[in-house]
């Protein structure tokens, strides 16, 4: 039996009445830019988030660079993240005209290793993205403290943990500005390009609505230069109907996440650990194991969606090549791109088809032994 490595189409068979209804209702309104079912979404969104505002925006990689440039970040600052991320984190940055700074990752949990964060502090750094990869929050408190004895902004990057809690806070609810891709493969995602800024703080959610619409107070009154990046309300219309369910399938991947925790717990592979207080969305289910390669061609051979997130990690990306990296200056994060491997996940998974996935990899270690 073929496993995907994500069901979109079965997602949409449970929603399709409704879903259809909600597009169609757009189209009939004819609102399709800033219309009702975006301010319905926006503020749906941020009472998920826990927080008071919620700007819809373009894409996840909008929605970082517009919150670094309503903190006011652009040329001769410097932000700090993770070396372990995709590289619309450090996109976001350098389009802003400030440097970044990367920090190794914990190797338990591939986020920012928050001992390490000091250090990259330099007097030019004015905020840092801690990023919750793979859908487990970031160990926020000693980001929170770090970052409130040297005044800088913290910005995450939650655009893999829509709805994961750490101590009881929403992703998305502990930095000043959060930011979210509904990119369709997410926890919640769209039927294209979207995504969200969150944020508590009225002054930068205002901020944001300017930049996001060309500095546009109202229709031809632009108090600044801004930019194009608004989400597009057929899209807030999709995202409307889902949200509703993404708790329910956020637990759902956790369900499948122990599912495949017991039955590869006697295999010679590193599953996923969870911090004391953290709960998980399990975006991605990230296994690691030395015979990477070989289990990748295994599994694919066999019709298992398999993924790598990611492969080739930022300090040795082509694009950043002559920026000084030295070959084993984020030594965790180096040596987990060669054995990472993200498995089939998606909230509609059954039992068996996680029974089909651990049981080819335990078969291709038994061939090995
Ligand atoms: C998906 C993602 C982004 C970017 O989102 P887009 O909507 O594709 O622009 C940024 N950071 C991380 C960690 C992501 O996974």
């Amino acid at each position: 039996m073929a496993v995907p490595f994500v069901d979109l189409k079965a997602q949409y068979a449970a929603l399709k009445p409704e879903m259809d209804r909600a597009i169609q209702g757009v189209v009939d309104r004819c609102d399709f830019i800033l219309g009702k079912e975006l301010s319905a979404f926006e503020e749906d969104f941020a009472r998920f988030c826990e927080v008071e505002h919620a700007i819809g925006v373009a894409n996840g990689t909008d929605a970082l660079r517009l919150g670094l440039l309503a903190a006011g970040i652009g040329p001769g600052d410097e932000v700090v993240t993770a070396a372990n991320t995709f590289i619309a984190t450090t996109e976001a940055i350098s389009q802003t005209g400030a440097e970044f700074r990367l920090v190794d990752v914990d190797e338990r949990t591939y986020n920012l290793n928050p001992a390490l964060l000091e250090q990259a502090i330099t007097p030019k750094t004015r905020a840092v993205i801690p990023v919750h990869l793979y859908g487990q929050p970031a160990d926020m408190d000693p980001i929170l403290d770090v970052a409130r004895r040297h005044d800088l902004v913290v910005m995450e990057d939650a655009c893999q943990a829509h709805g994961a809690r750490y101590k009881g806070r929403r992703a998305g609810s502990m930095g000043h500005l959060a930011a979210f891709s509904f990119y369709p493969a997410k926890n919640l995602g769209a039927y294209g390009d979207a995504g969200a800024v969150a944020t508590r703080d009225a002054a930068l959610a205002q901020a944001l609505g300017l930049l996001r619409n060309h500095g546009q107070k109202s229709k031809y009154e632009h108090v600044m230069e801004g930019y194009c990046s608004r989400l597009d309300t057929l899209q807030a219309a999709v995202l409307r109907v889902k949200l509703p369910h993404l708790d329910g399938w956020n637990a759902r991947r956790r369900q499948v996440a122990a599912w495949y925790g017991e039955r590869l717990a006697d295999l010679p592979v590193v599953r996923p650990f969870v911090l004391d207080g953290v709960e998980p969305v399990y975006h991605l289910y990230v296994i690691r194991t030395e015979p990477r390669d070989a289990l990748r061609e295994y599994l694919s051979t066999r019709g298992i969606g398999v993924g790598m997130h990611y492969p080739i990690s930022l300090p040795r990306t082509e694009a950043y090549q002559g920026r000084g990296f030295r070959s084993g200056q984020f030594p965790v994060t180096e040596r987990v791109a060669g054995e990472i491997l993200s498995l089939p996940m998606f909230a509609e998974m059954t039992l068996a088809q996680v029974d089909e996935v651990a049981g080819a990899i335990r078969a291709f270690f038994a061939g090995r032994a």
